[in-house]
C-alpha cells in the first residue's frame, strides 16, 4: 500500500472517508450501474433531470477509497449542472487521467476534480476513478445500463 501514499491526497481522504451523495434515488429519472472487476469496485448512479438540468444525483456501491471519492466528488461537480456540462466534465476528467490533454489545459475547470491528477502514475487506479464517470454517462446516454472498465 506504500505506493499509494502519494494518490490519498486530502480531499481524496476527505470523500473517501465521508462520501457525499452516497444513497439512492428513490424515482430516479435513469440509473446505470458501473462495474471495475480488476479492482472489484462496483457502483451504481442515480439521477433525476429536470430538462437538461441535472437536477439530482447520487451513488452507491463497493469498493476501493479512490471509487468512493470519485463517487462523492463526481455527484458533487455534476449537481445542478446541465448534462452538457457534464459531458464536458468527463472530457476533461478523463483527459486528465489519461494524459491525452496539454498539461496546462486540465486544471482550471476541474477544481477539486484535479485532486485525481496523480492517479495517472499508476494506471490500475485510472479505472477506480473513472469508473463513476463512465457510469454516469452510461445513465446519462442510456447507451447501456451497464458498464465495464474490462
Ligand atoms: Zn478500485
Amino acid at each position: 500500500m506504500a505506493e499509494l501514499g502519494d494518490l490519498y491526497q486530502q480531499v481524496i481522504i476527505d470523500h473517501a472517508k465521508h462520501p457525499r451523495n452516497l444513497r439512492a434515488i428513490a424515482d430516479p429519472t435513469r440509473s446505470a450501474v458501473g462495474d471495475n472487476p480488476l479492482c472489484g469496485d462496483r457502483i451504481t448512479v442515480y439521477l433525476r433531470l429536470e430538462g437538461n438540468v441535472i437536477a439530482d444525483v447520487s451513488f452507491e456501491g463497493s469498493g476501493c477509497a479512490i471509487s468512493r471519492a470519485s463517487g462523492s466528488l463526481m455527484t458533487s461537480a455534476v449537481r445542478g449542472k446541465t448534462t452538457a456540462e457534464a459531458e464536458e466534465l468527463f472530457r476533461a476528467f478523463h483527459a486528465m487521467l489519461t494524459g491525452t490533454a496539454g498539461e496546462a489545459a486540465t486544471p482550471a475547470p476541474l477544481g477539486k476534480l484535479a485532486a485525481f491528477a496523480g492517479v495517472r502514475q499508476f494506471p490500475a487506479r485510472v479505472k477506480c476513478a473513472n469508473l463513476s464517470w463512465h457510469t454516469l454517462r452510461a445513465a446519462l446516454t442510456l447507451s447501456a445500463e451497464s458498464v465495464s472498465t474490462e
